[in-house]
Order: structure tokens, then sequence, then C-alpha cells
């Protein structure tokens, strides 16, 4: 399988966050690049480097302010006197009005969902490059190829269209599938990650040409709390069109694989001729966010199940944080993906 990478990606190297008031390590770490990339490899995958399709498949789904925002936040930050190294904001407005604001920090409260997406000098420069790894695997899938594993990374699918939150900055997965929509297909993102998507169940809530499906955590009680509830299913024209399966905590591969099968009912009638998955592997039983109880041989048996779909097939990383088996994970969806094909 081809497989994309862009070495800039590790620019993004943030050292803490908030989690439950309190500074802590950030697991979304660089050092996930090399393991993940050991992993796509031992399964047979070979890499390049993205083609750089510059900002207009970004601003596809991005607001041209919250690109500004990334882009320039961080040396606005560092003039604020005794202002952290890393732009996490210190407001949460619970309703964003018309009123834009001015200042850096009335900025990060407008595009922060949280305190997990620290903005750094060169956060922009790693968020650009994935962004362009998922839109060359796109056109990879788009020219024919039957499937394309894009290393991604920092993460996208909790990134609204003018929204950062929990590691992610831009929404690789749905600028991908907004690619492969302009290519004239009809894609569905199936979303496997232990958290929910909402960064992409927002940005597609009202369209109908654009199916999300995601499985994960329920949200009652597992960030990020205030999306990806079953009741959510699109709003206009979307009515119908965004799936949420949530599962309970400590859920297991057999149920997993049953979810599975009604998400792909889902796909089936939707029509749907290309399939985006956001493919985080944090629903791995050992994972340290973890959620779900995906064993490493269930991860096989997640990607063959996928590949009986039949359909054309993005894969592009999202989660998955640091453990042992990590790049195993990987290893065992991306063969028992080739393996079913
Ligand atoms: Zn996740």
């Amino acid at each position: 399988m081809k497989a994309i990478l862009d070495t800039r990606q590790s620019a993004h190297d943030p050292k803490h966050f908030m989690a439950n008031g309190a500074v802590s390590p950030n697991p979304e770490q660089p050092e996930r690049i090399a393991v993940l990339k050991r992993g796509a490899e031992a399964a047979g995958c070979s890499f390049s480097a993205p083609q750089d399709h510059g900002r207009g498949p970004i601003a596809a789904i991005h607001s041209p302010e919250y690109l500004v925002f990334l882009e320039t936040i961080h040396t606005r930050w560092s003039r604020i006197q005794g202002g952290s190294d890393e732009v996490i904001p210190n407001i949460h407005p619970d309703r964003r009005t018309a009123s834009y604001p001015r200042s850096a920090a009335g900025q990060a409260g407008f595009h922060q969902a949280d305190t997990a997406c620290p903005i750094m000098a060169k956060t922009w420069e790693a968020a650009y490059w994935s962004a362009q790894t998922a839109i060359t695997g796109a056109d990879m899938v788009a020219g024919g190829e039957r499937a394309a594993y894009a290393l991604s990374r920092p993460p996208g699918h909790h990134a609204f269209g003018d929204l950062a939150g929990g590691f992610c900055f831009l929404n690789n997965s749905a600028i991908a599938a907004e690619r492969l929509r302009a290519r004239g297909l009809r894609p569905a993102i199936l979303d496997v990650d232990v958290h929910h998507g909402n960064g992409t169940q927002g940005i597609f809530y009202d369209r109908a040409d654009v199916l999300t499906v995601s499985i994960h955590a329920d949200p009652m009680r597992f960030y990020p709390f205030f999306w990806g509830h079953a009741q959510e299913r699109g709003e206009g024209a979307g009515l119908g069109a965004n799936l949420n399966l949530p599962l309970p905590r400590g859920t297991g591969d057999g149920q997993y694989l049953e979810t599975l099968d009604t998400a792909f009912a889902h796909i089936r009638a939707f029509g749907a001729d290309v399939v985006v998955v956001a493919l985080g592997l944090d629903a791995y039983e050992n994972d340290p966010l973890k959620g779900l109880a995906i064993t490493t041989p269930g991860f096989a048996r997640m990607g063959a199940a996928i590949a009986g779909l039949g359909l054309p097939t993005l894969l592009v990383q999202e989660g998955g944080y640091l453990s042992a088996e990590l790049g195993d994970n990987l290893t065992s969806f991306l063969s028992g993906f080739k393996d079913a094909t």
C-alpha cells in the first residue's frame, strides 16, 4: 500500500497540556510518527512525501479567519508579558457571537475549544503538512489506488471549521473527504478513533453529500462530552447523514465488530463510492487514553472488515498514543486490510 508522510510534521512538539486542571505531559508527541512509520512499513507500506497543493483544499474546510489565527497567534502571544511558551486559552466563551476579539488571549478563547491544543511556533507548519499528507492520499485514491495510508500528525478529527481542540488543528479527514467530493466522488467518513469525531461531524452536519459515521466510547463520561451522542443525526439537508454509534467503556472486539456492520449498512445505503477512515488506534485496550478494549488481533479484524466494503479507501491517521504496542496495532490493522483486499 502507498503511504504518505512529511517530516515537517515533527515540528509541532508540545510539552504539556492541561488535564483535569493540572499541567500534564502532552501525549501527542512527534515520536508517534517514527513508531507509526515503522508499524506501517512492517505491513508493507512504502512512504513518499506529499505534494504541496497549497491552501485551497484547506480553506475549503476552514475559515480564513481561523487560518490566519493558526499561522500568526504564536508570534502575537509571545508578546504578552509573562505569557506561557505555548498558546493555551484562559477563556472559553459558551456563546461565540459576531464579535471577534482583537487580543491574542481573546482569539485563543475563540478558536481553541479546550486546553489540549497548545499552539507553538511551528504548529502551523506541522498542521499544514499533516493536511497536505491527507490531500495527497485523497488524490492517490481518486486516481485509482485501491487504498492509501496518510500518516497525518498532528491529528485532525476534533478540529471544526474555525476551532481547534483535542490535539487537532486542521481536520485532515474532512479536508481529504472534501477533496474527494470535489473530484466527483461521494465519500463516507468512518471514524474509528476511540473519541467521537466532533469536528468532522460539525463540518458536515448540514450537508447531504458527505456521510459521517463515528464509533467511539460513550461521551456521557468521555471526551469530547458535548458531542457524539446517538441522537445527533445531522440537520437540514444533512439530517440522517450523520451516524453516531457510542459504545460503553471497555467494549471489546466482538461487540465492536458487530457495530462496524451497522456502520457498513449506512455507508452502503448512502451509496458511497469511496471511504475515508479516520484511523485512530486509541481504542486499544492499553492505550494511555483508553476508553474501549480492542486487542492487537482485533485491529486486524477491523481492517479486514473495512476492506470487505470493497470501496477505494483512504486511511488517515488520527489518535493512538505511545504504548509498547502502538506500532504493532497499526501493522495489525494494515495487514488485516491488505489480506482481505
Ligand atoms: Zn482519540
